[in-house]
């Protein structure tokens, strides 16, 4: 009898879901026989300004290397953030994007005995991990779109190893203030650990808002995740990285990948950390596109989720997935999120002035072609 090899697989991986990434832009053009140049992504929550130049520069420098392996203690990359933030070096755990290191954190300390905490609409991510290593995911539900702290940690029981956090939250763009997560955090047990994922905090301004960095010596049970692939623009890369106490530190660097990040993605994060041009840009054309976008969608009458990110979740009722469409073929990609539990909503990434639009032109059109006015 025929082996059916699906049902080889462990249980959590047989039923789990892959992420959905955003469409690719070559893929659209293949499909729809557009000119790839002609055609802009705000699905991924891309940096919209292309890499910056140190960064380019280093990685063209590290590609003549390319025969040797990459330093797999990332030595460089580790002491440049270390000095950054005032951590030691072995408080960083670097990884293939963050979502290696979230990967990496689940299966060090969680197991099928475990259960594992986060928000619904939360990063998809986090159910990922938790189900592929065969722990119980335990989704709490949001509130007005974001986390609901206080739910969060009365679902803490005592098989709970691991809490995620996603401040600011995708897909939503929701955040919560430093006193909201600081009395959160009072509440968990310490040997619960609480994975505070801050890829997009480089967009964060206010004094309100927590640098997870800064809460580490006062929760030795937090673990802060972050990222290059969004305000540092180099999401092609895949380089993000763990802070935390060097006791988790030291587990999760016994089972990483020994090459996760490679040299050239070393040398590219190396060197754009030194480009605070870079990095101000990114905010400023971030923060003139939520403006741009939001009274766009205010004018429009269209209900929108206010970010804290870069990119908006926008409510175009129930006809989302054909406004995706109508908007695919005006060669503009955006995020469907039904997958996330938010069927009306639509996830844009904002891009530059012209590309946001771009956007708006397409959406109007898409928007009088459902019937729904605009
Ligand atoms: C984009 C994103 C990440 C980072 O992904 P990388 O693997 O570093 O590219 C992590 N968490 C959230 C919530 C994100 O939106």
């Amino acid at each position: 009898m025929a082996v059916d090899y699906q049902s080889l697989a462990v249980k959590g991986v047989q039923a789990l879901s892959p992420y959905q990434p955003g469409k690719p832009i070559e893929e659209l053009a293949r499909e729809l026989g557009l000119n790839p140049a002609e055609i802009i992504k705000l699905a991924s929550n891309e940096n919209p300004l292309g890499p910056s130049e140190k960064a380019l520069a280093a990685a063209r420098k590290a590609l003549e290397e390319l025969c040797l392996y990459p330093d797999g203690n990332g030595f460089e990359l580790k002491q440049a953030l270390a000095n950054r933030f005032g951590v030691g070096m072995d408080q960083i755990t670097l990884g293939n994007g963050s979502n290696d290191v979230l990967e990496v954190i689940a299966r060090c300390f969680a197991d099928t005995e475990s259960e594992v905490v986060f928000s619904q609409y939360a990063f998809a991510v986090y159910p990922i991990v938790t189900q592929a290593i065969g722990a119980k995911g335990v989704p709490v539900p949001a509130k007005e779109w974001g986390h609901d702290l206080d739910a969060m940690a009365a679902a803490v029981t005592e098989r709970t190893k691991l809490v995620f956090v996603a401040n600011p939250n995708n897909p939503t763009g929701t955040v919560h203030t430093a006193r909201a997560i600081e009395s959160f955090l009072d509440k968990i047990p310490e040997r619960v650990l609480v994975v505070l994922d801050e890829a997009y905090c480089e967009y964060l301004t206010g004094e309100e808002y927590p640098d997870g960095i800064k809460l580490l010596e006062r929760y030795p049970n937090l673990i802060v995740c972050r990222t290059f692939s969004k305000a540092w623009g180099l999401a092609a890369l895949r380089v993000g990285y763990a802070i935390s106490s060097p006791a988790i530190a030291d587990i999760l660097n016994r089972v990483r990948q020994p090459f996760n990040v490679d040299s050239v993605a070393l040398a590219a994060a190396t060197a754009v950390l030194q480009d605070e041009a870079y990095l101000n840009r990114s905010r400023e054309v971030n923060a003139a596109g939520l403006r741009q976008l939001s009274e766009a969608f205010e004018l429009i009458g269209l209900p929108y989720i206010p970010s804290a990110g870069n990119f908006i979740a926008v409510e175009v009722g129930d006809q989302a997935q054909g406004i995706y469409q109508s908007l695919l073929s005006h060669g503009v990609i955006v995020r469907p999120i039904a997958g996330y539990g938010m069927p009306l909503h639509l996830r844009v990434s904002v891009g530059l002035p012209e590309e946001n639009e771009r956007f708006l032109d397409a959406l109007s059109q898409s928007l009088a072609a459902a019937g729904q006015g605009g």
